[in-house]
């Protein structure tokens, strides 16, 4: 009696039974092992259509005839990715989809990168999403992107991540010389115009005037084949070098870049691969541009995601108005961690911690709630019943105290459709710096709320 009163979390480990200690564990390496492969959204379509071909997944071509067991891919511009695996009922009734983003906050190539200053050579970044500018300092970054020729060729770039790459920096000012920046504000501290990426300081033999400059550029028409010209078009972005790390002694955190959103994008992933057909369609929708506010031609709100879905609905003759408003979402996006070494901005008690499991949002937003996608009592009790029922270990989230910020996902973009939409994801602590930490147990548990999730009739 006394123990069904009260809701009472208990850590994770706590509840944990000792046998699926390893099964976690075996999850995060491989999740580790994906991150390594995918910093970008780029990467990440191009990782997970490797995986997905292997366990059956094929390109979905509209006018395709479709069977329950069916697993399909569509593939937008290799930077937004859906998946499907065609459940047994009919769309009509609508489908079970999870999203989330594979864009993380970075620093961008400017249009007009290169740059020499001193006898040192530059690139010129814009940050994209939102970053302290100072954490960018002093941390080696690795270069990943594309440059596309005029001859039609897309290169793919990616240099620093290679033990033997040379890795690529953000400078700051020594402390001896630090008396005015020290007094600034840490947001005017490092403005974003010096993020510029130190290159190279090697001059170029027998010419005059921006000779690093031009030993640079010497170097990537060698290795590449492009020239200044060609850079002007690439898209090039700078993000943290290096593996995903288990933290901690007891190894029961991993410490990455981009957790945000990857931890959920790999926990949406990885049960499309070997769930049994399902009763209702299960949709994974990867997209782009979350961290800019989900616009453009790869973000949420693109038409994309209804061109999929109404090609989908047309191999059943469903109309895909019917099919959306029947459906339901969890938008798997990362939620703060509270951290005891700041509990000045939260509320602990509607805060989420870490090793507690997937972190359920009502709503997301700032101040009165603004931009939220607020999930109704009805749609939130639907998907703790369903957790309760597979052992999923859930708690609750709310991003800091009322008036401390906010912040929004996908989810609003998804309601807007007429979708029943609920926010879920893994707490991340220092989440946008440029590496972020989450616990395994809560990693884990992502994925079996996923898998619950799209099995549920
Ligand atoms: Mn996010
Ligand atoms: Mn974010």
């Amino acid at each position: 009696m006394k123990e069904n009163l009260m809701f009472s979390p208990k850590n994770g480990f706590d509840r944990l039974p000792k046998e699926e200690l390893a099964e976690m564990h075996a999850y995060c390496r491989r999740y580790m092992d994906f991150m390594d492969a995918a910093k970008t959204e780029r990467e990440a379509v191009t990782e997970t259509i490797r995986i997905a071909e292997q366990y059956g997944f094929k390109e979905f071509k509209a006018g395709m005839a479709l069977q329950p067991g069916d697993r399909v891919y569509a593939n937008n511009r290799g930077k937004m990715i859906i998946f499907a695996v065609i459940g047994t009922e009919s769309l009509e009734k609508g489908c079970n989809i999870t999203a989330a983003h594979s864009d993380s906050p970075r620093l961008d190539l400017k249009p007009s990168p290169l740059m020499e200053d001193s006898e040192l050579a530059y690139f010129k970044t814009h940050y994209y999403g939102g970053v302290k500018k100072y954490q960018w300092t002093m941390i080696p970054l690795a270069i990943h992107g594309v440059v596309c020729t005029q001859d039609g060729a897309v290169h793919t770039v990616t240099v620093g991540e290679d033990d033997s790459d040379p890795v690529f920096c953000v400078t700051d000012l020594l402390p001896h010389l630090a008396a005015d920046q020290m007094r600034k504000t840490m947001a005017e501290g490092v403005t974003g115009e010096n993020m510029k990426i130190l290159l190279g300081s090697q001059p170029m033999e027998g010419e005059e005037g921006d000779r690093v400059k031009k030993n640079v550029m010497s170097l990537l028409n060698e290795k590449y084949g492009f020239n200044e010209e060609d850079l002007l078009s690439a898209e090039l972005t700078m993000v943290p070098a290096g593996k995903c790390r288990e933290v901690g002694l007891d190894r029961s955190m991993m410490l990455a870049y981009g957790h945000d959103d990857r931890v959920c994008v790999y926990a949406e992933f990885e049960p499309m691969l070997t769930m049994e057909t399902p009763t209702r369609t299960a949709v994974c929708v990867l997209a782009d541009k979350e961290e800019i506010g989900s616009v453009g031609v790869s973000g949420m709100e693109s038409e994309y995601f209804e061109l999929f879905m109404e090609d989908l609905c047309d191999t059943q003759g469903v109309k895909l108005r019917h099919c959306l408003g029947a459906s339901t979402c969890l938008s798997a996006d990362v939620s703060n961690a509270y951290d005891p070494l700041y509990p000045e901005v939260s509320d602990k008690q509607n805060n989420s911690r870490l090793n507690y499991g997937i972190a359920l949002v009502k709503y997301t937003g700032s101040r009165g709630k603004g931009g939220a996608s607020d999930a109704s009592s009805e749609l939130f009790n639907r998907i703790r019943t369903i957790f309760n029922q597979e052992n999923v270990f859930w708690q609750t989230g709310e991003l800091g105290k009322v008036d401390q910020g906010g912040g929004g996902t996908v989810a609003a973009y998804l309601a807007n459709r007429n979708i029943d939409t609920l926010d879920a994801g893994v707490p991340v602590l220092g989440m946008h710096a440029p590496l972020e930490i989450v616990s395994k147990l809560d990693a884990y548990m992502t994925m079996k709320a996923m898998r619950a999730f799209y099995l549920a009739k």
